[in-house]
């Protein structure tokens, strides 16, 4: 797949793109990064193994430094983070020229990911997809246990700001997790569970499911778990799934106007 992805990228600059972002790296080592020339020798370097990294994140970051369009090369997470980023305004679809990479099998299979193959994929993609888990205690039908369990594992919390530095979907520059009104200075861990359920909520109708900042939490929080279940809530109450209809805004953004909640059978479950 090198071959073919180092070509797609190259093709992008000498068809105009005022850049290239893509991981270089092998053995699970990933670094991002940027060509502006055809000939530059780390295109032949990209990286095509299971490395994963937040490309949505680092073009954000970049963007404003250049001018046109950019290419970049990405997993089908990266790609729903694009449509739902530019439904919020943060990067403009029309710079974005998306290169897509097929997740393997047995990527799709550790990050139980059921979107594995971008749509526009270089070479075909032989992935199925994966059953979208959930740790089991957060489905317990005891909301005693089910409460238990997370206040348990919020308590393991060491406050690094890892989930919400990772994550592209996090891109406010006011950031509720920094009011000392709402959370206070404590970090070991912080309130619980306000810092968990402020970033819960905001991310029912933002989270597009990649996974990274429960790979990246250092007290092992099955954050995904609590993400997939805020994104259901959502789901079932507006038929909305972040990252997936360009052209569907979130509920959220609907407010003020009549929403039908006809489709959502339970809601948050209270027993
Ligand atoms: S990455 Fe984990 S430990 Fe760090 S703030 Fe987030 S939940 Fe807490
Ligand atoms: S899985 Fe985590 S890092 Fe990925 S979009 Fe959702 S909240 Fe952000």
């Amino acid at each position: 797949m090198r071959e073919e992805l180092a070509a797609a990228i190259r093709e992008a600059l000498e068809d105009g793109a005022a850049a290239a972002v893509f991981l270089t790296g092998e053995d699970g080592t990933a670094e991002p990064r940027v060509a502006r020339d055809p000939s530059d020798a780390a295109i032949e370097k990209v990286a095509t193994g299971d490395e994963r990294y937040p490309m949505a994140g680092f073009v954000m970051m970049l963007s404003p430094l250049l001018e046109g369009g950019i290419a970049v090369a990405g997993r089908e997470c990266d790609r729903r983070m694009f449509v739902e980023l530019a439904k919020h305004g943060q990067v403009d679809p029309d710079r974005i020229r998306f290169i897509g990479i097929p997740c393997s099998q047995e990527l799709a299979d550790a990050c139980g990911c059921d979107h594995p193959c971008p749509p526009d994929s270089i070479v075909a993609c032989a992935a199925g997809p994966a059953q979208a888990r959930l740790v089991e205690e957060a489905t317990s039908e005891d909301a005693a246990e089910r409460f238990a369990f997370w206040m348990d594992s919020f308590s393991r919390c060491i406050k690094c700001m890892g989930c919400r530095n990772v994550c592209p979907m996090c891109y406010c520059k006011e950031c509720a997790l920094d009011n000392l009104e709402l959370v206070g200075p404590e970090s070991a861990p912080p309130d619980i569970p306000i810092f968990h359920l402020i970033r819960a909520v905001d991310m029912a109708d933002h989270c597009v499911d990649c996974g990274m900042c429960e790979a990246i939490c250092p007290a092992e929080i099955p954050l995904r778990s609590l993400y997939r279940q805020a994104r259901e809530v959502v789901k079932e109450a507006f038929g909305y799934e972040p990252g997936v209809n360009p052209d569907e805004k979130s509920p959220i953004e609907k407010l003020g106007e009549v929403s039908d909640l006809a489709g959502m059978e339970e809601g948050f479950r209270t027993t």
